[in-house]
């Protein structure tokens, strides 16, 4: 029985925290891999000092050195053998990071070599506190542990049977001898041996790479909240704890703005059937979410809402558009060159229209000037949407339900601005202005999941 743990930034943000994860992880049955986050706030810090260059190096890296090393003493004897490893170690991975910051700016995958750095020193970190405690542990980077990754700078995409050679070479043969990896999440390696950051939040898909990569039995994803739940509690703080999913539901809410789970998490594990847990390191007393295969439906009309903000509608109009496929082939053909994420299409007679992100809209209107133009009427852009993901049971296949949510939402004094319904199983997916939406998505909890059901 192999299980692959996944601890995030605030379950690893402190000694206090760091203590918790490791009786976690020994009071787990079975052979375990793990894999961290950085230390919380240490990505933001990484990401700010990239962004705002100019920044004396030395006073950064003495405050990262220092915020860390406070940790390390509350877990470790300073002084002791141990500590000393420890110590040497760490200053190891500082002159490293040291000469990733110092690198060139101008390298495609410059900021990806720093931001990821972080993880480097919370893996060590958790490692030695088990060593510690008398287990076994190794601290391992996504390159030791052989993490492959491919892709453009910032949003790499997984490697998996390169990955699953790795895990065979330099993972599987540590379980066998009762040593528990620790392994950094967040990056792969791409072509050149560099690291390839899978986006903001991806120690989650690290963790399902690695799941599937090692052919684990369980994926448990330890985090901040009880498990996923009936949308983000920081925007409704009666959102309730869902305690079964199937992955088709975890999959889209988490690509429509879920948190709780990087977009891409469900992927490499459905493919393998491996069951994911989403459970929370401050209560492990707690079941969490069970989210896998098949779930007994309950009848729930809506069981959860996510929101996807800051997205744009492009709407191209030519006449009889509809009946040109191969023109809407080609507007997609050339949106996708430069790799932007269209959430959502949808066609009239005479229009089509993309739902992207406020950021891709520049590009993206680019690249359709660059269509020649001879056929196209008018380009429309409307800023500062968002998209509303309702999954639920019932939602797609009762008769006058999506009514019902449509009634609910111009309740909340919200215009519709887009629709798709049908082209997923489990969601209806709408797009409403941002400044209605967190009205709209407090308005349909209240009325359709309520407080303590679930
Ligand atoms: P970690 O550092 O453990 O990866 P994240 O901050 O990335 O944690 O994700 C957990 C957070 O996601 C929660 O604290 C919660 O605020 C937010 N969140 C958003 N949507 C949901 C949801 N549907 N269920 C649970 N948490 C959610
Ligand atoms: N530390 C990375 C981030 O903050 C990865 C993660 O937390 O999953 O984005
Ligand atoms: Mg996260």
């Amino acid at each position: 029985m192999i299980t692959v743990m996944k601890f995030g930034g605030t379950s690893v943000g402190s000694a206090e925290a760091l203590r918790r994860v490791a009786n976690i992880v020994v009071n787990t049955e079975g052979d375990k891999v793990v894999v961290v986050s950085a230390m919380s706030g240490v990505t933001n810090f990484l990401v700010a000092l990239v962004d705002e260059s100019g920044s004396d190096i030395s006073v950064v890296l003495e405050s990262f050195r220092h915020k860390h090393l406070a940790e390390a003493r509350q877990i470790m004897d300073e002084g002791s053998p141990l500590y000393e490893e420890f110590l040497a170690e760490f200053d190891r991975r500082m002159k490293s990071m040291e000469a990733a910051i110092s690198s060139d700016r101008a390298n495609p995958y410059y900021r990806d070599l720093v931001v990821s750095q972080g993880e480097r020193f919370s893996s060590l970190m958790l490692s030695f506190l088990l060593r510690s405690m008398g287990y076994k542990s190794e601290a391992l980077t996504s390159e030791d542990a052989g993490i492959y990754a491919v892709g453009n700078p910032m949003s790499g995409s997984a490697d998996l049977s390169r990955t699953s050679l790795g895990m065979t070479l330099n993972v599987k043969p540590l379980l066998s001898e009762g040593i528990i990896p620790i392994i950094t999440g967040f990056y792969g390696m791409n072509d050149d041996g560099a690291p390839l950051t899978f986006g903001r939040g991806g120690s989650d898909y690290s963790a399902a790479v690695v799941a599937n990569a090692i052919d684990a039995n369980m994926l448990e994803i330890w985090t901040d909240v009880d498990g996923f739940m009936s949308s983000d509690p920081r925007i409704i703080p009666g959102a309730v704890k869902i305690d079964e999913m199937n992955f088709g539901e975890a999959a889209e809410l988490a690509y429509f703005g879920a948190k709780v789970l990087h977009p891409r998490t469900i992927e490499p594990v459905r493919v393998k059937h491996i069951p994911l847990k989403v459970r929370n390191s401050f209560k492990p007393e707690e079941p969490g979410t069970l989210i896998h295969h098949l779930r007994k439906p309950k009848g729930d009309l809506l069981r959860s809402v996510a929101t996807k903000t800051d997205l744009s509608i492009i709407t191209i109009s030519s006449a009889e558009i509809a009946y040109r496929p191969a023109m809407v082939a080609k507007i997609v053909e050339k949106i996708a060159e430069i790799d932007v994420i269209i959430y959502s299409i949808s066609t009239s007679l005479s229009t089509v229209a993309f739902l992207v992100h406020n950021t891709d809209v520049k590009d993206t209107l680019r690249q359709l000037n660059g269509l020649g133009g001879a056929d196209i009427e008018r380009i429309d852009v409307k800023n500062n949407v968002a998209l509303v993901c309702a999954v639920g049971d019932n939602l797609l296949s009762k008769c006058g339900v999506s009514g019902d949510i449509f009634g609910a939402v111009k309740e909340a004094g919200a215009n519709v601005e887009m629709i798709s319904e049908g082209a997923s199983e489990v969601s209806l997916n709408f797009v409403v202005p941002m400044g209605k939406v967190v009205d709209v998505v407090r308005l349909l909890h209240d009325r359709y999941i309520g407080v303590g059901q679930r």
